[in-house]
């Protein structure tokens, strides 16, 4: 069988070049694709199945650190626009944050029944000793002939579920982790997928298999640029000692806060002393969505088992983030907000929207 992959070059170490190092521009990237030696033939060659690639770049292609939530648009509409044309899509990009786009992408591409896997590198593409060709191989064979109909991520010898995954060791090729949800699948000698884990592929009616849902899908992602300049959100890391004060100061700094991922103690603490809650109840008068994140890798928030979490709840309204990571929280607060606005809507909508289930991103 004939498949076809779409794959986006976004920078990252995958890329890179040079010291101190940085992404080369895309058609750089191209030739070095070219050139390895098991694509060499402008085709892969699995099993039965023959695979070709072809390679696009995003017109800067980055540091991950730099990119931005417009990006996570840009990424999601390429793959829409390509939906009917390929088998699967592999997006190559840094590891530092590779978590949110994984996380944010699952939220924007709500219905998806291709794979689309990212994946990068901890060394060069052609560094001696990379580990980037494994894990570009392995995810191309992943997109085009695995149904697995949801965003994943491939680094390793592990794939997971793309907005359960936390970058977790900046030096080890086994750099990324998924604290809360058990792997989709392994690549050892033989590539291993456990589908009792993956999504089902989505209903009719939801499915991006429809263009029509696409077009739809399409114009919701304009719309959301549209209004990405007019609202923000950050994650807060508490610490022991953190002044009530920060929460003032980033509300008198940025009027169009909308939303804090409160990246809590424990299972999902705050300090009650000192005003700190009551600074986040002021917020949240004012309009701003406290999500209730614990900062602790793995295990869920229970805001009923102490009285510290009791009382964000009770006091200044803080939603419970579960078990989501800090990153999938931030990812969805930042899509749910920007929805809202498009649609006219509160703040109860994103708060009920961040407590339920969009795609596997939480166990409730
Ligand atoms: N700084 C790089 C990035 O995230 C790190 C990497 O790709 O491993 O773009």
């Amino acid at each position: 069988m004939r498949k076809k992959v779409a794959l986006l070059y976004t920078g990252g170490t995958i890329g890179c070049d040079g010291f101190p190092l940085a992404p080369v521009p895309g058609e750089i990237f191209r030739e070095r694709f070219n050139a390895i030696p098991w694509y060499s033939g402008g085709a892969l060659r699995v099993g039965g199945n023959e695979i070709v690639c072809r390679i696009e770049w995003i017109s800067r292609p980055a540091d991950s650190s730099d990119l931005v939530p417009i990006d996570w648009l840009a990424m999601a509409s390429w793959v829409l626009e390509r939906y009917e044309r390929y088998d699967g899509f592999v997006i190559l990009h840094g590891t530092d944050t590779m978590s949110w786009s994984t996380s944010a992408l699952s939220f924007l591409l709500q219905g998806l029944s291709r794979p689309v896997v990212f994946t990068g590198s901890q060394l060069p593409l052609f560094q001696e000793r990379s580990d980037a060709a494994q894990n570009l191989l392995t995810s191309v064979i992943l997109a085009a002939t695995f149904d697995i109909p949801e965003v994943s991520l491939f680094f390793d010898h592990l794939l997971l579920r793309g907005n359960r995954s936390v970058k977790v060791d900046a030096r080890s090729f086994t750099a990324f982790a998924s604290p809360n949800y058990p792997e989709l699948g392994r690549a050892g000698t033989e590539i291993v997928i456990n589908r009792s884990l993956h999504l089902d592929p989505p209903a009719s009616a939801v499915s991006l298999d429809d263009p029509l849902n696409r077009i739809a899908r399409l114009k919701e992602l304009s719309l959301l640029r549209q209004v990405m300049a007019d609202y923000c959100v950050v994650a807060l890391t508490l610490f022991p000692g953190i002044p009530a004060g920060m929460i003032d100061a980033l509300l008198s700094l940025s009027p169009r806060l909308r939303g804090i991922v409160l990246k809590s103690f424990g299972s999902g603490n705050a300090p009650v002393s000192g005003g700190f809650i009551d600074a986040l109840a002021r917020a949240r008068e004012q309009g701003v969505v406290v999500v209730d994140a614990t900062q602790v890798l793995s295990g869920t928030v229970r805001m009923k088992n102490y009285e510290t979490g009791y009382l964000l709840q009770q006091r200044a309204h803080a939603v419970c983030g579960h078990d989501l990571t800090a990153e999938a929280a931030l990812a969805k607060l930042i899509c749910l907000t920007g929805k809202a606005l498009v649609e006219g809507r509160g703040t109860d909508y994103v708060e009920k929207g961040i407590e339920t289930l969009i795609c596997g991103e939480m166990t409730l």
